[in-house]
């Protein structure tokens, strides 16, 4: 933690940093907003729509093609975004930052790509039985088609990984281990050094999903390890339609192309084309400009407010809520990790997710109900689905109260 970072920690006002996010202000049936689903996707600063506005009005062309004025701002701006993700995560080299749609595009890149280069009969890719879908579905579509087998570290009772059985599953028949880092669902914080560690022993690289930790803990790639990682602009204050794929430049070198089109060569004959470096091979066709420039609008915007001093308030806020939550007689908890960030999971006696989902709704208040795109872990816990409030660092204890309110309200309607 850095000198500057500690001052933020104890200095962040809330109230004010709300006044970047304009839709805060917003009444929902006539009631302030209450906004708990920030796992799903994130409310953006003004300085990112701003920065969105401005590309659009003034420099918008498309990126690498042009000689003209505009094309090489927009290139500029697309590249400088790259550095700063690189810088975010601390890459070691800008060029092992790939452009994508988001978490989803990045984990099926790799599944395709590693897998294609990487992948045999009798092979095992390792994952856990908290993934979302998209890290499990583009695993079992290469697991079919190279005829290797997927295999799932379990969870326990408390949400947390069953680390025997990963130690005991970590063969050297596994090619590699795609995990999430937290549980979008649950809110664990998985041990992920540790499984890094674990894995590098045996030489096997590690995927993280970062899709639910890039906004809630600092991350360093490098320090961490990790071989892949996969986040979304959209959840970390950025804008829809981007995303990143961190990867180590020997993998990726080593991975054939994705997708084929314009950017991804360096020369095409009818006869033989050859592909164009790192990062561009994975960037095949027109990117998605406005949404990775916005992205590193919205990573200025967390820089600038701190990242320790972000996961500090959330903590402190979860925290709160958790002891809130603890005191409602009939709710019990899904997921009870030592270690959390970002959401919490709940069902309220036998008040159905949905119906819990629309009486907070009539009073303003937005939290998730269903699967949230983890139906094994559903199936682990014998339930539908939970209700989910996930937090943000422009979220109060005030908001925590409405949602306590909130809660009561429905228990006395319903149970
Ligand atoms: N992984 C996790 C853990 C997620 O929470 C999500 C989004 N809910 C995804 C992957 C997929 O992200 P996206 O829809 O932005 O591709």
């Amino acid at each position: 933690m850095t000198n500057s970072d500690t001052i933020f920690t104890s200095t962040l006002d809330i109230e004010k940093l709300r006044k970047d996010f304009p839709i805060l202000q917003t009444k929902v049936y006539g009631k302030p907003l209450v906004y708990f689903d920030n796992a799903a996707t994130t409310q953006k600063p003004l300085s990112v729509l701003k920065n969105l506005e401005d590309y659009y009005k003034n420099y918008n062309s498309n990126v690498h093609r042009g000689v003209h004025l505009l094309s090489q701002q927009a290139t500029d701006a697309y590249e400088q975004a790259r550095k700063k993700v690189a810088a975010f995560i601390n890459a070691a080299h800008d060029y092992e930052i790939i452009f994508t749609k988001g978490t989803t595009n990045s984990i099926n890149l790799v599944a395709s790509s590693f897998g294609k280069r990487f992948l045999t009969t009798g092979d095992e890719v390792l994952i856990s039985e908290m993934e979302h879908h998209s890290n499990i579905v583009p695993w079992q579509l290469i697991c079919e088609e190279k005829n290797a087998a997927l295999k799932i570290i379990p969870v326990d009772n408390n949400g947390e990984l069953i680390m025997e059985e990963f130690d005991r599953l970590l063969t050297e028949k596994v090619k590699i281990v795609a995990l999430t880092y937290v549980s979008n669902t649950l809110g664990t914080v998985n041990p992920v050094r540790n499984i890094i560690q674990k894995a590098h022993a045996k030489n096997i690289p590690v995927l993280l999903d970062a899709a639910q930790a890039i906004q809630h803990i600092p991350i360093d790639v490098q320090e961490l390890d990790a071989d892949f990682m996969a986040f979304s602009s959209h959840k970390m204050f950025g804008p829809t339609g981007a995303g990143i794929l961190y990867g180590k430049e020997k993998y990726l070198n080593a991975m054939p192309p994705y997708e084929g089109g314009g950017d991804m060569i360096k020369n095409v004959t009818f006869a033989k084309t050859t592909y164009n470096e790192l990062p561009f091979k994975f960037e095949a066709g027109t990117p998605d400009m406005s949404g990775a420039i916005g992205l590193g609008a919205a990573i200025d915007y967390i820089q600038q407010t701190g990242i320790h001093a972000i996961q500090h308030a959330e903590e402190e806020l979860i925290a709160y809520a958790y002891d809130q939550l603890s005191a409602i007689p009939s709710l019990r908890f899904i997921g009870n990790a030592k270690h959390r960030a970002g959401a919490i999971s709940f069902l309220v006696g036998n008040i159905h997710p949905f119906d819990m989902g629309e009486i907070l709704d009539k009073q303003g208040i937005a939290v998730r109900t269903g699967h949230h795109c983890t139906q094994p872990l559903m199936e682990r816990f014998s339930i539908p689905g939970t209700v989910r409030a996930s937090f943000s660092v422009y979220n109060t204890k005030n908001e925590v109260d409405a949602l306590i309110k909130g809660i009561e309200k429905a228990r006395k309607m319903l149970e």
